[in-house]
């Protein structure tokens, strides 16, 4: 006996990759359009969608959109580093921000280390003749910490 209703044309990404119809609840349909092939795809491969299923019912409707996007970022890396996924640029970060952390240590022993040797720093500087370009120096190496907030950090 033929169906009643045919296979939607819009069926959601995940209905079209597992061959079902999609139905109008269909849990899947409101995180993966129909033209969103790839991004089903990732996450099926790494966590299977029955997984996504359970994840997605564990969870409150208003954070389903976060959840999604953080199972897709996941996968993503997954596919892509297959040995240490997240953890690998996480700890690259880190290794980053240690780095980041032992400089500043550095330049605030050098600056200690100045203002002892020459007493009152702001009083060093204005000794510095402006022609000897070391001002300039100074100031094209200082940075913000603002340069950092565009760090994808919970
Ligand atoms: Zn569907």
């Amino acid at each position: 006996m033929k169906s009643q209703e045919p296979r939607s044309s819009s069926s959601c990404a995940a209905c079209k990759a597992l061959k079902r119809r999609c139905t109008p609840n269909c849990q899947f349909a409101p995180y993966f359009r129909s033209d969103e092939r790839k991004k089903f795809a990732k996450v099926h491969k790494v966590f299977g969608a029955s997984n996504v299923s359970k994840i997605l019912n564990e969870v409150a409707e208003e954070q389903r959109d976060d959840t999604v996007n953080s199972l897709v970022y996941e996968a993503e890396v997954r596919l892509r580093d297959p040995i240490y996924g997240c953890i690998g640029a996480i700890a690259s970060l880190e290794k980053k921000m240690a780095e980041l952390e032992y400089d500043l240590m550095h330049a605030r022993a050098r600056l200690a280390f100045c203002v002892n040797q020459h007493g009152n720093m702001a009083t060093w500087i204005q000794d510095i003749p402006v022609s000897s370009g070391m001002v300039e120096t100074y100031n094209q190496n200082s940075f913000s910490f603002n340069q950092f907030s565009h760090f994808p950090f919970p």
